[in-house]
């Protein structure tokens, strides 16, 4: 996936934090909600000053921690990394302290504002460690421990020298075309995760019971109850969604399965799962890399944008203006000068930095800020547009309490990003001249071929994840079976499978940061999903009456006035509000995403006569 972008809100307590996550909790907390005062009844009025001091000392906090982080970020030392994890730890456990101090007002009936504000500081958290001191310490401890066990995980394959890190992995799954080899490094990265399994189950014990300790039944029930609805009922809300899309991936699945087995033969069933080490990524999450072996014939689009760049020696700045001028086309106002003082374009040549790209509000008001390794290139100008889709939302919410500075749902902040990125069509560059005159629709399919195998590909991991983590967490899936579980609902929704036997001794979920690292998931699969239902209403917004995939907003003030209704609601309201004011619906709807790649679906069942479809 792409960027996990830094926001200093709850953010913190995910995962730009990452490692980081406190061990002071513990002294911090001496007396909290594990044995709540019986002393006195709190007041309303109480409660109003509460939330007032929680918000802006939290506010102050993230400030802190965001002008550390940034440092940190873009001059990597050993002392800005410390400075930087102190800043960290410091708002964390303040974080953690004021959502088990909120329980206290439970059972109150106060103004929706505080209430809201008082729930906001509950579900923010995705560890609630435990009010044990030494339970405290040893579920920071351990998740720790599984994220450096994952971060330091290499794969040494026997008789060579040189070991294998993630990215050299990566590289060889992306290019390989060698199917024992990708088997190899396949197996070798799972290795890894195998002493992950003791200390992720012991994990998941001790953070159940920190976050029963703030009320709920379970850490996967406190991850879904952030979503305004009752946690059971988002988990199936999650799965309709799935069910919208299933017919077009499974169309998706069953051509490309057909395109490998021409590459691998029989290592490729013609009917039944994938094999999970050839589609070239390490999970299977995003199939690009395979473009060139599934490639619809005939369907070059014609130009390369990356050439185009280069040749008009379009520089990282300039690049940036580009994004910026998509958005004042819009009609919102141009970025800040401080914006462009103090945004990081290019790699530095005498500093170490994280290129990784990300948006950044570092005052939460006003002080926005890319942090970037820019290159001339067509998916670097994509990612611009994606990361100020994260700055605009943060100026956009920017006058609301700072409790309701964040997106609707977590989902919502990347699915911005990702619905102007939508709008970089053909017919996009002739507007802002970079492309002489529009494409043949013909070559649409190409096009849409790159789209499918990067977001269509995606929804099934995206949503099985948390599917398999909020059963772990309920009880549902016992340590026993982890392994086995994980592999069903692999199959069961991605519809890959392992070559080889996989056994309880291996532990493949942790092959995968996010169950190491402690992220929730849920908000890429929503995010995947949104992006499109937005540019759907966008592009009826804006009057666009042709294939939904051709639609750009650019230059539309009436889709930007719609954009900015839902934006300006930053979290203040439940995200079904937000959803409306840019939709005019309340429910989340996947059916966008049939429409944009309708056409494919068409080229695909014409590819599929006759071929088994399904596994
Ligand atoms: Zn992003």
């Amino acid at each position: 996936m792409k960027a996990i972008d830094r926001r200093f809100r709850f953010l913190l307590l995910h995962a730009a934090a990452g490692a980081l996550l406190v061990s002071s909790t513990a002294a911090a907390l001496p007396e909290t909600s594990a044995a709540p005062s019986r002393a006195k009844a709190p007041t309303v009025a109480e409660a109003k000053v509460f939330v007032e001091e929680a918000e802006a000392r939290l506010l102050e906090l993230f400030e802190e921690a965001g002008r550390a982080g940034w440092v940190q970020a873009t001059y990597i030392t050993d002392d800005t990394e410390i400075l930087a994890a102190k800043a960290n730890e410091r708002a964390i456990a303040a974080g953690v302290e004021y959502a088990k101090k909120a329980t206290r007002f439970d059972k109150l009936k106060l103004p929706e504002d505080v209430a809201r504000k008082l729930k906001l500081l509950k579900v923010g958290l995705t560890l609630a460690a435990p009010s044990n001191p030494k339970e405290s310490e040893e579920v920071t401890r351990l998740q720790a421990s599984m994220e450096g066990i994952y971060g330091k995980g290499k794969y040494c394959p026997q008789g060579k020298d040189k070991c294998l890190d993630l990215q050299d992995i990566t590289k060889i799954m992306a290019e390989s075309r060698d199917a024992a080899q990708l088997l190899d490094v396949w197996r070798g990265w799972h290795s890894i995760a195998v002493p992950i399994r003791p200390e992720y189950t012991r994990f998941v014990e001790l953070a159940n019971k920190g976050a029963r300790e703030l009320g709920f039944a379970d850490t996967g029930a406190m991850w879904r109850s952030k979503y305004d609805m009752p946690p059971d009922d988002f988990a199936k809300e999650v799965d309709r969604l799935w069910e919208q899309v299933k017919p077009l991936y499974s169309s998706l699945h069953s051509y490309v399965r057909w395109k490998l087995r021409e590459k691998y033969g029989d290592a490729v069933p013609a009917n039944g799962p994938i094999p999970a080490h050839l589609t070239g990524n390490m999970w299977a999450q995003d199939w690009s890399n395979v473009y060139d072996l599934v490639a619809p014939k005939d369907a070059d689009p014609g130009f390369d944008l990356t050439k185009i760049l280069k040749a008009k020696k379009v520089d990282a700045k300039e690049m940036v203006r580009y994004g910026e001028r998509f958005f004042t086309s819009l009609g919102f106002e141009a970025l800040p000068e401080s914006f462009w003082e103090r945004s990081l374009f290019t790699k530095p040549r005498d500093r170490e930095v994280v290129c990784h790209a990300s948006a950044w509000d570092v005052d939460n008001v006003n002080d926005l800020r890319i942090k970037m390794c820019i290159d001339t290139t067509a998916e670097d100008f994509s990612t611009i547009h994606h990361e100020l889709g994260h700055n605009f939302y943060q100026r956009a919410y920017n006058t609301k309490p700072g409790l309701f500075r964040d997106s609707a749902n977590d989902g919502f902040h990347e699915a911005v990003g990702d619905t102007i990125a939508l709008s970089i069509t053909p017919e996009y560059l002739v507007k802002i001249g970079l492309l002489d005159k529009p494409t043949d629709p013909s070559k649409d399919i190409g096009l849409l071929m790159t789209r499918a195998l990067e977001k269509l590909a995606f929804l099934p991991f995206g949503l099985l994840v948390d599917q398999w983590r909020w059963k772990v967490f309920s009880g549902e899936i016992k340590p026993a079976n982890y392994n086995a579980t994980w592999w069903e609902l692999r199959t069961r929704y991605q519809g890959v499978a392992p070559s080889v036997a996989r056994t309880e001794n291996d532990f493949d979920p942790g092959a995968k940061y996010h169950i190491p690292a402690n992220v929730p998931y849920t908000r890429y699969f929503l995010a995947a999903i949104l992006q499109f239902q937005f540019h759907r209403a966008l592009s009826e917004a804006a009057g666009c009456t042709g294939p939904l995939h051709r639609c750009s907003i650019y230059g539309s003030k009436e889709a930007g006035k719609k954009l900015n209704a839902m934006l300006e609601v930053g979290l203040s309201r439940p995200w079904p509000d937000a959803l409306e004011a840019i939709s005019g619906k309340r429910e989340m709807d996947a059916t966008a995403i049939r429409d944009y790649f309708a056409p494919l679906q068409k080229w695909l069942d014409e590819q599929n006569r006759g071929k088994p479809v399904g596994w």
